[in-house]
């Protein structure tokens, strides 16, 4: 492990928690087993009593979760990384283990759904308070800051808005308060955005997105900075026990490997799907970090390597042609989740956010024709092509 840290990012990506495994096998096996046999008794009290280095149990820890946490962490520039059953296990063990009843949060407005609700509705019943803030303006960060504010919280590209904010801003302030900052950062992953680099405390994804890759695991992790943190988030998420299993980690792990080839093709992607949809009559307006009509352009240069592959963008003709594009693409899957290797589209007014209501959703800045595309590795030119066939129907409508 060690001498690979001084390697290039693309060669962790495919080396990084590699370890020596019984027989020699190049990939970590899969360690499919809940517990660990003891050799005697006194082994296994040294093993409680964290005097010995091995495995318990698996809720505990694992021989294939910890060598994908061991890369994660490594491309992360962190100190050790906690494998999660899901992108929101993560969120939820995180934020229950620097949160308690009487601390205040600020977080992005522009954050993962559940997320939100995470914080408003659920920490609430624990007296948690919080205050969201539209945090590409990082006075907003600094006004909503109490003596008693414990996190802040971002996600930079936000959702679905794709809203960019100043890691290093964000980081200053907290800080400054006193507070930690937790960053998720699902929609760029390491290979694009590494936010260590630039003050956070904390990183969380969802790894069912960019990290696995392939649309086939839900999974999330936290990576930390130091061995104190590490051991505190281990206990609680040992208790509250949200863990990735074996299999998925192995899946994850393998992701891994193409992770920094995959993001620069489909950031390439997206660059010339987002030029395409912005010259198009149908398209009101497009928003992507690698088009200079991005409002935080200039910040996504400072702390982005590239734009990533998620764009956003409203069509003229509103919920309807929404619909018809949705029903007319052929090559783009209609689906929701985003970050695999397929190009997935979706609309929110008419499929994940149809039961708001329009004044609700309108409030909430999701737009009758906001169409959210999570670009793939295919040809760009197929992708354009298949976009042009579905916005000349939608045009009819
Ligand atoms: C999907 C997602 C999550 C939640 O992850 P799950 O793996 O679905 O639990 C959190 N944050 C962001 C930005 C996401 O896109």
């Amino acid at each position: 492990m060690s001498e690979n840290e001084n390697l290039k990012f693309d060669s962790k990506c495919v080396h990084a928690g590699i370890g020596d495994y019984e027989h020699g096998p190049v990939i970590p096996p899969i360690y499919q087993t809940s517990t660990f046999k003891f050799e005697s008794t006194q082994q296994g009290a040294a093993l409680f009593k964290g005097e010995k280095e091995g495995y318990i149990y698996t809720r505990m820890s694992n021989p294939t979760v910890e060598a994908m946490e061991k890369a994660v962490a490594s491309l992360e520039g962190g100190y050790r990384a906690l494998g999660c059953g899901s992108g929101m296990a993560a969120i939820s063990t995180t934020l229950l283990t620097l949160l308690n009843a009487g601390d205040h949060i600020v977080f992005s407005e522009a954050v993962y759904g559940p997320t939100a609700t995470l914080i408003v509705n659920v920490l609430k019943r624990f007296n948690i308070e919080s205050t969201p803030v539209d945090s590409t303006n990082l006075d907003n960060i600094k006004n909503a800051m109490k003596p008693n504010t414990k996190v802040v919280y971002i996600e930079t590209p936000g959702n679905p808005t794709l809203a960019i904010t100043d890691l290093s801003g964000a980081a200053e302030i907290a800080h400054s308060n006193g507070a930690v900052l937790v960053v998720d950062n699902t929609f760029m992953s390491p290979a694009l955005q590494r936010p260590f680099e630039h003050g956070a405390d904390v990183v969380v994804h969802s790894m069912t997105k960019f990290l696995n890759g392939h649309a086939d695991v839900v999974a999330g992790i936290i990576v930390v900075k130091t061995q104190e943190d590490y051991k505190k988030f281990r206990s609680v998420l040992n208790q509250l026990g949200g863990v990735i299993d074996p299999f998925n980690a192995f899946l994850v792990h393998r992701g891994l490997k193409t992770l920094d080839i995959r993001m620069k093709k489909l950031s390439e992607n997206a660059m010339k799907v987002a030029k395409f949809l912005e010259s198009h009559p149908q398209v009101k307006w497009v928003r992507y970090p690698g088009l200079e009509s991005h409002p935080q352009y200039e910040i996504a240069q400072k702390q982005q390597s590239a734009p990533g592959g998620m764009i956003s963008f409203e069509l003229k003709g509103g919920f309807a042609a929404g619909e018809a594009v949705m029903n007319s693409v052929k090559l783009c899957t209609l689906a929701v989740s985003l970050g695999g290797v397929e190009t997935l589209i979706q609309h929110p007014a008419s499929m994940t956010h149809l039961s708001m209501g329009q004044k609700a959703r309108e409030e909430a800045g999701i737009t009758e024709g906001l169409v959210r595309l999570s670009v793939g590795i295919e040809n760009a030119d197929d992708l354009i092509a298949d976009l042009e066939q579905a916005l000349e129907k939608a045009s009819t409508v």
